[in-house]
């Protein structure tokens, strides 16, 4: 179990939720952040401060968005980031790469 940060922080990216997160697991990447599946405890707080409605626990995700449950768990890897578990974004930094559905998706009317 764990959240999952969806198609609505494209581009956002306010950063509302990492303050709040008390397990320091919501990662930044160029155009998105992306909660780490291992390191997230599903206290969902973060769902509440995000002004785009993007957060979901996992067995809730809407169907259309299902596919960002790997496309956060994938960001880890070693084919986007190759962080793993570093066990906290802060010592880590904001990170340029995004997973390649995150970097191939359409920006958002609000950018254009
Ligand atoms: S559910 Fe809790 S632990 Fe998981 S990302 Fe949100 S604030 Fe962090
Ligand atoms: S609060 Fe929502 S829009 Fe803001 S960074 Fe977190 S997931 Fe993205």
């Amino acid at each position: 179990m764990a959240y999952v940060i969806t198609e609505g922080c494209i581009d956002c990216k306010d950063g509302a939720c990492v303050s709040c997160c008390p397990v320091d697991c919501i990662y930044e990447g160029g155009r998105t952040f992306y909660i780490h599946p291992d390191e997230c405890i599903s206290c969902g707080i973060c769902v509440s401060v995000c002004p785009t409605d993007a957060i979901y626990e996992d067995v809730e995700v809407p169907q259309h968005l299902r596919h960002f449950i790997g496309i956060n768990r994938e960001f880890f890897g070693p084919q986007v980031s190759g962080l793993g578990s570093p066990g906290g974004a802060s010592s880590v930094g904001p990170k340029s790469c995004d997973h390649p559905l995150v970097a191939a998706a359409a920006q958002s009317a609000a950018d254009r």
